[in-house]
């Protein structure tokens, strides 16, 4: 039995470990917010005294049958400053205690009834979560053969009984500052100094618990950064993780503690920024929490990325989908919770309708539109095989004589089950996986074959672009793969147009700058999609064998409301064609933005208020004879 009973709210922050886990460099808080602990580490420059005063309180658990043991124990350690114990007198609730406090170090009796200490030590050992707490075994036998065995089942230091006072807090303090150490290795992110997946998985699912026991919500908010493959591909590694180190700064100062406290005006509150991976950053918040707050807290780290990133010379404007699961209604188990959080994040990359970034709340109709990834990679491998890839047509149209003058080919899944998947869905992950080798090969095959139909059938298709992603054109076969579907389906290459992001033109220039012309010179056409939403200098887009631009439809979009994007687009046309690049606007919605661009002399058009990608047949009528 504990001789105190645990507070209704013992814990000090949800990092309590990263209170404590350094030398002299800068330890960020994130974002730690409980009221009732005092005093909070400062940002960064925790200076050692600091540290130690943050070493004390660590929470630290003792088992011994003897309350009075216990008692001078822990006398001895509030004299030395420590504030914080766990106190059990029943071995049999030890592993039961120690999941529910966490503790920073245990204190051990070997001998007591019921449960022996070598069966809690061998225990916590077992334990994947307490593999390597600190265990400090109380003895008061002196042989050598009972320490050895303690030792030999992972105990990390030893202390005599009855127990003297300056050896007993010399043993804590050099225990904890292992520990300090030993944590700082195993869960501080290196690049951010943030708190790595493993720690926050570890506290999630305390969280989890703890919100259950004391009727709390918890909620783990997912925050991913858009396009990141995008940005790191045009700016490198090194310059990719300056970015993220930035991006990292302006969450923190989003998630500080006082901040928050403000937003969700509620004392008993905590928060715990953490790097998931990657481009993944992940918040955790458990309190009274509801909906409202959640969401004023999301809103506040969505602007955090407001302002633009100088990284070098550049300037980089990033974007955030955070997608938030609560618990315990959104998930039983940690999985359930991320799985879930994940799922909420990745719905609105999928939709990339919102280029300020957005928040979603997790919710069942998500899950059942939003293919688990394990599920989608093996499909997709199959999908290929299985002949349910297909591609759409999506008109492109003359500006001055609005007649057609081609098309883009957009890839489509055919799902039995769940119908039609968007590309935006499963090219990142045919991206990740590698399939898109395999599949943009089929989709240039695909496109010759059906222009070689439409050829023979005496009509006249314009040219045909296809999406050609980053990896699958730095694929070495690539240029001869192009020039193969060409000859096998008997296709002359002007019909032919390649579209490539400007982040792709950016890498490696010169092997790029290489491929371009070999694909020129076997006749295609290329094509930069997207345009103006990379990071391409435009002294380096000149140089290379371009034909065309297509100006991202995002500017477009507020080309008749919004003097910047009507500059912009004018800008574009009026440099382009300077290079003898023509000009197609994608994304054209209403009869005003198309009477700007025949203002403004644009070459050609696609978009929604003429057609929408269109299956084959549907293409096949728009066509007019070839001319004979
Ligand atoms: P993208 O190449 O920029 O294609 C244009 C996208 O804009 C298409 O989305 C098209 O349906 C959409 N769109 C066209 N006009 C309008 C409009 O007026 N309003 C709106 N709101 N949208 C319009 P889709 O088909 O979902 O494709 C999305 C992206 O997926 C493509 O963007 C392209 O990057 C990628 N993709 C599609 N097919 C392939 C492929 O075969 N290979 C590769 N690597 N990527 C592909
Ligand atoms: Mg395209
Ligand atoms: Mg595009």
């Amino acid at each position: 039995m504990s001789l105190r009973p645990p507070k209704a709210f013992s814990f000090r922050s949800i990092w309590s470990l990263t209170d404590w886990s350094g030398d002299t460099v800068a330890i960020p808080p994130q974002g730690r917010m409980n009221t009732q602990d005092q005093p909070v580490t400062p940002d960064s420059g925790a200076t050692r005294s600091e540290l130690w005063s943050a070493m004390k309180r660590a929470t630290i658990m003792m088992v011994d049958d003897e309350p009075i043991t216990l008692e001078i124990i822990q006398m001895f350690l509030e004299d030395a400053g420590y504030t914080h114990f766990v106190n059990v007198t029943d071995a049999r609730e030890a592993i039961d205690t120690l999941e529910r406090e966490r503790p920073d170090i245990v204190l051990l009796d070997l001998l007591m009834p019921h449960v022996s200490g070598f069966d809690i030590l061998q225990e916590i050992r077992n334990h994947e979560r307490f593999e390597h707490l600190p265990v400090v075994v109380l003895t008061s036998s002196s042989d050598a053969p009972t320490k050895l065995k303690a030792l030999e089942m992972g105990a990390t230091d030893f202390l005599a009984k009855p127990v003297d006072e300056s050896e007993l807090v010399l043993r804590v303090r050099n225990t904890l500052a292992a520990k300090a150490y030993q944590d700082r290795l195993t869960y501080i992110d290196r690049l951010t100094g943030l708190p790595n997946r493993q720690m926050l998985l570890d506290r999630l699912d305390w969280a989890m618990k703890h919100a259950q026991r004391y009727a709390q919500t918890g909620a783990l908010l997912q925050i991913d950064i858009d396009r990141f493959r995008e940005i790191k591909e045009a700016l490198g590694p090194s310059r990719a993780d300056a970015l993220l180190k930035g991006i990292s700064t302006r969450l923190e100062g989003a998630c500080r503690e006082s901040d928050l406290l403000n937003v969700l005006s509620e004392t008993e509150s905590s928060a715990g920024l953490a790097r998931w991976g990657g481009e993944e950053f992940s918040l955790l918040l458990l309190g009274q929490l509801n909906p409202d707050s959640i969401a004023r807290i999301a809103c506040r780290v969505l602007k955090a990325m407001d302002e633009p990133f100088v990284i070098g010379e550049q300037e980089i404007f990033a974007s955030l989908s955070v997608g938030i699961a609560t618990f315990p209604d959104d998930g039983a188990d940690i999985d359930a919770v991320q799985h879930n959080a994940a799922i909420a994040a990745r719905s609105l990359q999928s939709s990339q309708a919102n280029p300020h970034g957005a928040f979603q709340f997790y919710c069942k109709e998500l899950n059942a539109r939003t293919l688990t990834r394990l599920d989608m990679e093996s499909e997709l491998r199959r999908a290929l095989n299985r002949g349910e890839l297909e591609l759409h047509y999506q008109p492109k149209y003359a500006v001055d004589s609005e007649s057609v003058i081609g098309a883009e080919c957009l890839l489509r899944w055919q799902h039995p089950e769940r119908g039609q998947i968007p590309p935006a869905d499963f090219i990142p992950i045919a991206e990740e996986t590698g399939l898109i080798v395999d599949i943009g090969q089929w989709v240039i095959d695909d496109a010759c074959r059906q222009l070689a139909q439409w050829l023979a059938a005496g009509l006249s298709p314009g040219q045909l672009a296809v999406n050609v992603s980053a990896q699958q054109f730095r694929h070495r076969d690539f240029v001869s793969s192009v020039a193969d579907a060409l000859t096998r389906h008997g296709v002359a290459a002007r019909h032919l147009k390649i579209e490539l992001t400007e982040s792709l033109l950016m890498r490696d220039p010169q092997a790029v700058a290489a491929m371009l012309t070999e694909l020129r010179a076997l006749g295609v056409q290329l094509s930069i999609d997207d345009f103006g939403t990379g990071y391409s200098s435009l002294a380096y887009l000149s140089a290379l064998p371009i034909d065309e631009l297509k100006i991202d439809r995002s500017f477009l979009t507020h080309v008749e409301s919004r003097r910047e994007s009507a500059a912009i687009v004018r800008a574009i046309l009026a440099l382009a064609h300077s290079l003898e690049m023509n000009v197609v606007a994608e994304g054209v919605e209403t009869a005003g933005q198309l009477d700007f661009l025949k203002a403004h002399q644009c070459n050609a058009f696609q978009g929604f208020l003429f057609s929408r990608p269109i299956p084959a047949p549907d293409f096949t009528a728009l066509l007019p004879p070839a001319a004979p």
